[in-house]
Parts: structure tokens; sequence; C-alpha cells
């Protein structure tokens, strides 16, 4: 624990990264620490058509996000990967405990973002890796002219749902309603698709398989019918791609004095200042309404101006 930081920001996605930009070039001490692989999200998103300027020939979530990397560093901006395991917030030195190594700075910048949510039916941990999946970009590959079922209405699935047809035979998508939550353009673009079929106002209550998943019992949310979903035979198995929406990281700042709303988001001002002085929290982390990449980046550059101006003002 040699040297004090300015900031240190948690989480390297298009926040935290946006947010080292920032710093760095405001001449701040600063440590970016993260615990997988930068970009968050956005690092397993295949295709990124909504991020202003980021129309170029192959462009992708991770090309995108490697600039992004790129840029901050390059403003002396530093990086560690690192598991933070505990945090103290309050005082006017705040500490980062990680696994490795223990970091203190005069200002922190949260940008931990959100996980997938689980269906949480029978089946789901046992068999993830082995047919069920959270990310499209990472397994499609595996399912090159299978069957897969995508549950969920929102943008993500819809849209992970089209990036499928790319390598699967059919792609169905289950939706617990019977009308999609996704934007209107997300969705002519499948029912516009001929590899894409839907199962309307159903879930999916069990997934089976010895090893490898090739059986499934969904329930109609109408009726409360079972219906079993099998492989085709010639198959032996099928893909399900899981995407109902995010949970927030924020476990790690339960009881540090952070405010939360109950479902674990951090709410902030609109210079993303937290209820505690010194503390901003950006991205998807935080109560917000549009969680995208323009939005986090913009969170990230407000959060290091600010925490800036708090760490000159000390
Ligand atoms: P979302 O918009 O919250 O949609 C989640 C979907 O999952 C909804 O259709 C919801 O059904 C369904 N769902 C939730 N819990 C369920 C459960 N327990 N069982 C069955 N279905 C369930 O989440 P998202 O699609 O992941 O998107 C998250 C955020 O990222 C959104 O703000 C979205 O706009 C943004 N995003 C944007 C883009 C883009 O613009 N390119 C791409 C991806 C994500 P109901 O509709 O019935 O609630």
């Amino acid at each position: 624990m040699s040297k004090i930081y300015d900031i240190i920001i948690i989480g390297a996605g298009p926040g935290g990264l946006a947010a080292g930009l920032y710093a760095g070039r405001a001449k701040m001490k600063t440590l970016i620490i993260e615990k997988g692989k930068d970009g968050g999200q956005i690092a397993i998103t295949h295709e990124i058509e909504n991020y202003p300027g980021s129309l170029l020939e192959g462009e992708s979530g991770p090309s995108l996000m490697e600039r992004f990397s790129k840029q901050a560093e390059k403003f002396g901006c530093e990086k560690v990967y690192d598991s933070v395991v505990e945090v103290v917030l309050e005082g006017d030195i705040k500490t980062v405990k990680c696994k490795n190594e223990t970091y203190q700075a005069k200002s922190i910048i949260i940008g931990t973002g959100a996980s997938p949510t689980k269906i949480g039916c029978p089946g789901e941990t046992e068999l993830t890796g082995k047919g069920v999946s959270y990310c499209a970009t990472c397994d499609a590959g595996f399912f090159e002219d299978f069957e897969v079922y995508v549950m969920g209405g929102g943008d993500a699935a819809v849209e992970e749902a089209l990036y499928l047809t790319k390598f699967a035979r059919k792609v169905t998508i289950i939706h617990r309603r019977d009308e999609l939550r996704a934007a209107k353009s997300i969705q002519d673009k499948a029912f516009a698709n001929p590899k894409i079929d839907f199962m309307w106002s159903t879930v999916i209550e069990e997934l089976k398989g010895d090893g490898i998943l090739d059986h499934m019992v969904v329930k109609s949310t109408k009726t409360g019918e079972l219906t079993d979903v099998y492989a085709d035979e010639d198959d032996g198995m099928f893909g399900v791609f899981v995407f109902i929406g995010y949970k927030p990281a924020s476990q790690l700042f339960v009881g540090t004095g952070l405010e939360m709303d109950e479902k674990g988001y951090i709410p902030t001002d609109d210079q993303m200042r937290t209820n505690i002085p010194g503390v901003y929290a950006i991205g998807d982390i935080r109560v917000k309404e549009l969680r995208q990449v323009v939005t986090a980046a913009a969170d990230g550059a407000i959060a290091a101006w600010q925490a800036a101006k708090y760490v000159e003002e000390q």
C-alpha cells in the first residue's frame, strides 16, 4: 500500500474506461481495478450499432472496448486485474481491499455493472456450458446447424436471437407474454427473419439432459399447461440462450454506508455523486433508465470530472 491514488475506478466496462480516460487527462493518479476482462457486458456483445461513430467495418463490442482501454492507458491511467473483496468508503481516504493487494484513494468511482439473471429452474446450473448459455457471442459457434431457443423478450434477447440465426438452423424466442418488450426496430427485424419462430406466453420450467441439454419442460403462462420439448433425434441436443435481464453487482457495497435501492442499484445525482462524499457510481450499476455504452461512457466522464474537482478541493 505504498501510494495513495487520487481516484480508484472499480470496473473496466465502458463507464470505467471512459472515467479512466478523463481522470488521466485531468492528471489524476488513477487506478482501474478489473476482476475479469475489460469491457463488461459489451465484451460479450457481438454487434454494436448504436455507439456513435462505431460503424467501422468489422466493429464488435470487444474491438470497441480495446480502443477504450488503449485510450485510457495512453493518458497514464494504471490498471490491475484483481477481485475486490472489501471496501471502506467513508472518510477522506478510501480503502479497496483486493485478493492480492490493498489500495487506497481519495475518491472512488464504482462501475461494477450488472450480470445476467438466471432462470432459476432445475437443471439450469448443471447444464450451463452444456447447452445453456448467457452469451451468444461466446457460444453461438457451438450450435452451427442446430436448433436453439432464446428466453426473454427485451432488446438483448431479440438482438441475440437475430445474431444466432447466422449459426443455428432455427431460433425460437420463448417469451412470457404475447408481445415483445424490445425496441420496435429490433422487433421488425425478428418478425421478418424466416429462421425465427416464437413461443408466446411461455416460460422454461426445467432443463434436462445427461451431460448435454436435449430436453426441456415449458409452461404456458396463460393455462399452466406443461409441454415437453425434445431435441431433434439426429441432433441429440439443442441450445438455450437466456436473456431475461441483469442483476447489479453491488453485493460488495452492502453495509458500507452506500445507499442502494431495493434491487441493489445505486442512486446518484446528475453528477454521479452517491450519498458518500468522494464516491461516484456510473454505468449499469446506477439507478437509471437507459443502460447503454453511450450512457455509461457519459457517466464515466462526468464522474471523473467531479472526482477530480473533489480531490483538488480536499
Ligand atoms: P430487459 O429489457 O429488462 O428485458 C428482459 C426481458 O426478459 C423482458 O422481456 C422480460 O419479460 C423477460 N423476463 C424478465 N424476467 C423473466 C423471468 N423471470 N422469466 C421470463 N422472462 C423474464 O433486459 P435486456 O433485454 O437484457 O436489456 C437490459 C437493458 O439493456 C435495457 O435497458 C435494454 O434497452 C438495454 N440493451 C440495449 C441494447 C441495444 O440497444 N442495442 C441491447 C441489449 C440491451 P417482460 O417483457 O414480460 O417484462
